[in-house]
């Protein structure tokens, strides 16, 4: 009888729960243990029944709805040094995990993909300290390693939407249409800003959905200048058409053309004082990562769960580590190694200013 782990590691993302349910439900369906390993990779470098639980078909009843992880998430500093990994690979054989599933963003998959890579040396290491025996050697000596991904920037590339990133949009619009309402009772202007990392997809959607006067996105910047201009004279023409409100998006990761970020401050400084209009800074926060996930993210989580466990069992040593992906509405399986190498390309043509490139990487070249 196999036994999968799961865990959730990173930012928290609305639908990680309704992952851990599909992923638990299905492993106990096909004949498998399951179990949950707690608190991220912390779980893993900490060991023992504390942090690697098995769980029971009835553990996760009603998850589906349930927003945040109930299994716990955490930044593991230690899993990203070799040492940690090597407490991590010898806790999952001690606790006799044959596969595991880390539903996490860019951040926890990269350690996944690490993982998988070194695997081979920790467990030489394990043996040759005698930490380990040959028949665990033996028997573990190929990771099976899976990847869903649970973030709410949906910044993954060859995924076309993360678990996670639909609720947090559904909480931004709903904040911004209550900005909107009292915007326009004191004809007052807004700078929203939210969240993404260095991914603009929740700004500029966000920006989309509620008509918003300007956005700022990492991925299409311009000089200090342009965009300083550009807005000004947006903004202004609008007004001058009658609307008693003003709403510009910022995403956490803005940047301009030479790689300065762009802060709310430094927008507000343009709506008030250059414009003179009465301007307050809506910094949106956690609340965005709150609540519970709409239904496209329980869907998305619970067919991904699915496909993971299936994944994991139709794992061969030759077969590369796959990563559930979601494209063109089908649920498929991409190398996780190839998704790590391609989200890291968009961050290294940030670097290098190449934003055309970052855009057509990201698949949102409809902006231009
Ligand atoms: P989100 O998209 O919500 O920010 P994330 O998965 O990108 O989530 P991170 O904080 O980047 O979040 O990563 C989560 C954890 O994954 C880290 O705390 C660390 O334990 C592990 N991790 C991240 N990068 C690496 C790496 N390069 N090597 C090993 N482990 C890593």
């Amino acid at each position: 009888q196999k036994a999968i782990g799961i865990m959730t590691s990173g930012g928290d993302a609305p639908g990680m729960n309704a992952s851990v349910r599909a992923v638990v439900r299905t492993a106990i369906y096909k004949g498998c243990r399951a179990y949950a390993i707690m608190e991220g990779y912390e779980g893993l470098v900490r060991g023992g029944p504390e942090y690697i639980k098995e769980f029971t078909w009835d553990d996760v009843r009603g998850w589906s709805s349930l927003g945040g992880t109930d299994i716990g998430t955490a930044r593991c500093m230690e899993f990203k040094e070799r040492k940690g990994r090597l407490k991590g690979a010898q806790h999952m054989i001690e606790a006799g995990i044959d596969a595991l599933i880390v539903c996490g963003g860019d951040g926890s998959l990269t350690g996944a993909d690490l993982y998988r890579s070194e695997w081979p040396s920790l467990l030489q290491e394990l043996l040759e300290e005698g930490r380990i025996s040959q028949e665990q050697y033996d028997r573990y000596k190929h990771l099976n390693i899976c990847g869903i991904v649970g973030s709410i920037d949906n910044d993954m590339s060859t995924t076309d939407a993360t678990i996670g990133a639909y609720s947090a949009l559904d909480r931004i619009l709903k904040a911004i249409d209550y900005v909107e309402a009292t915007a326009n009772s004191h004809s007052r202007a807004f700078v929203v800003e939210v969240m993404g990392r260095n991914c603009g997809w929740l700004a500029l959607l966000a920006g989309i959905s509620t008509s918003a006067d300007y956005i700022l996105i990492p991925e299409k910047p311009s000089s200090s200048r342009e965009w300083e201009e550009q807005m000004s004279s947006i903004v202004t023409k609008h007004r001058q058409r009658g609307k008693r409100t003003t709403i510009v998006i910022v995403a956490e990761g803005a940047i301009t053309s030479d790689l300065e970020p762009i802060t709310s401050k430094d927008v507000h400084k343009i709506l008030s004082g250059k414009l003179g209009l009465d301007t307050r800074i809506t910094t949106l926060g956690h609340v965005q990562r709150g609540g519970s996930p709409v239904a496209y993210d329980r869907i998305l989580a619970t067919l991904q769960g699915v496909e993971a466990v299936n994944a994991v069992l139709d794992s061969t040593p030759d077969t590369p580590s796959p990563l559930i992906a979601v494209n063109e509405n089908k649920i498929v399986r991409k190398s996780l190694v190839e998704s790590v190498k391609l989200t890291k390309s968009v961050a290294d043509a940030i670097k290098e200013k190449d934003f055309k490139k970052a855009m057509s990487l990201r698949d949102t070249e409809f902006i231009e």
